[in-house]
């Protein structure tokens, strides 16, 4: 386990390396500035941080919710392969089961913070999220089906290398979402009325 000296020694000799004075008055705090933010942006490798996503019976408030349900927001993360940010907006829709549970709305931008505050790839990232959220509602009586897409800007491509400003995006779709052109129609057109 390396230790906080060991990693701001580590960043002062980066700032070297890329031709600064890291002992000049502007750097000199920067170390301990880059220590500190990297704990806020990559708290998605401490479980302490990881959501207690709440989830309630269906038919609790006195309905039975069964057709679609959306939510969107945005995200920031940061590429593995580059350390450069990716941000962006993102869609998820779920199918609840009348018979299992559902989710408490502001639980899904959550799992996409804790999951995006890692070093990521947007392909991955898609699946994390699902996977989490899929494993809130249970396997018993289970939604039926999952969607999430994220349309992402990546510094990486944009401000070295190809230059060229744009989106990326991924999907990871589950169940009804993956098996019925409707379903997915009715999944994308939440995402084109945005
Ligand atoms: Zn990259």
């Amino acid at each position: 386990m390396i230790t906080e000296e060991q990693a701001k020694k580590n960043i002062t000799e980066l700032l070297e390396f890329i031709g600064d004075d890291p002992q000049r008055v502007g750097l000199q705090d920067t170390p301990e500035r880059m220590i500190r933010m990297f704990r806020e942006m990559f708290r998605g490798y401490n479980p302490d941080e990881k959501p207690v996503i709440t989830t309630f019976p269906n038919g609790q408030d006195g309905i039975i919710y069964d057709n679609m349900v959306v939510d969107s927001g945005t995200f920031y993360s940061v590429c593995e392969h580059h350390c450069r940010s990716f941000f962006g907006e993102y869609w998820f829709a779920y199918l609840p089961n009348p018979k299992g549970r559902i989710l408490g709305l502001s639980k899904i931008g959550r799992v996409v913070d804790y999951c995006s505050a890692r070093l990521q790839v947007q392909e991955r990232l898609v699946q994390n999220v699902v996977e989490m959220l899929t494993e809130a509602l249970g396997t018993e009586n289970p939604p039926f089906g999952m969607a999430l897409m994220m349309k992402g800007r990546h510094l990486c491509k944009e401000s070295r290398g190809a230059r060229k400003t744009g989106t990326m995006t991924s999907t990871c779709l589950t169940g009804a979402f993956r098996r019925s052109p409707e379903v997915r129609q009715e999944f994308l057109s939440y995402v084109e009325v945005k």
